[in-house]
């Protein structure tokens, strides 16, 4: 049977995600932004919490991992680069590593830049990957820790995936997202279209969040700092032509202070 991703907001604007596998019963937590609100939405599934998989180690994605643990004797699987900032790491990962749900395979991807050791979760056979902070809807997360080269780098490794791939992100940012996107990238006709989209989705209060990867590749400014045509039209705000690495730089501060 198909593995269920099980969407639901918490925090402010985080959303929440239990991955639950039919065949062997188990449930994984991605990320622990709220241990409450996990424990109860597991629990209206009929689903035992079995693992938790962090992304990184902000207090919104690990938060709740003691609690969680405490009440399930769950297995943690976290970030090697992120675990000393973690609680109660069982196991660490990074790139090439894999981590499994039942008889399902999730590739560790090493998405560093929003924090040092960054990992996302992709699950090829399920055409999912769980992001955390790395990448959003027409964006991609603050550079807190991380340097333009690394970053551009982990996005680099997230454009490889397959275009059909669904990507949960671990916020509900893409309307915002979408302003910055449009003024980055005013022509770009399939962006239009998908802000347009994003705001009848929000008016209804609808989240924007899976997004298909292929969607993303052709809208999400962020992903395209290798365009020659964003390149050219930011190069006068510190991008050049054949370098993405100064183009995500400049978009990625452009943004910060939009
Ligand atoms: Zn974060």
């Amino acid at each position: 049977m198909p593995l269920q991703v099980h969407q639901f907001p918490c925090l402010s604007d985080n959303y929440g995600y239990l991955l639950h596998d039919p065949d062997s019963g188990e449930t994984t937590c991605i990320d622990t932004p709220d241990a409450d609100e996990y424990l109860k939405q597991a629990g209206a599934k009929g689903w035992t919490i079995t693992q938790i998989w962090n992304t990184h180690w902000h207090p919104d994605h690990a938060g709740g991992n003691a609690a969680i643990k405490a009440a399930t004797g769950c297995k943690i699987t976290a970030p090697v680069g992120d675990a000393a900032k973690i609680d109660e790491v069982d196991r660490t990962v990074g790139q090439g590593d894999t981590v499994k749900l039942g008889a399902w395979t999730a590739d560790v991807i090493d998405v560093g830049g929003h924090t040092l050791g960054h990992i996302a979760y992709n699950l090829p056979e399920a055409k999912i990957a769980f992001v955390g902070d790395s990448l959003f809807a027409l964006g991609c997360g603050r550079m807190f820790e991380g340097t333009p080269p690394q970053f551009w780098g982990s996005l680099a490794r997230l454009k490889a995936l397959s275009p059909q791939t669904l990507l949960y992100c671990a916020h509900e940012y893409t309307a915002s997202n979408a302003r910055f996107a449009l003024h980055a990238d005013p022509q770009n006709v399939a962006l239009k279209d998908y802000a347009k989209e994003i705001a009848a989705r929000r008016a209804e209060d609808l989240p924007t969040v899976p997004t298909e990867l292929g969607r993303e590749l052709a809208t999400n400014p962020f992903l395209r700092a290798d365009d020659a045509g964003l390149q050219a039209a930011w190069a006068d705000r510190g991008a050049r032509v054949g370098d993405p690495i100064a183009t995500f730089a400049a978009l990625r501060a452009a943004k910060d202070n939009f």
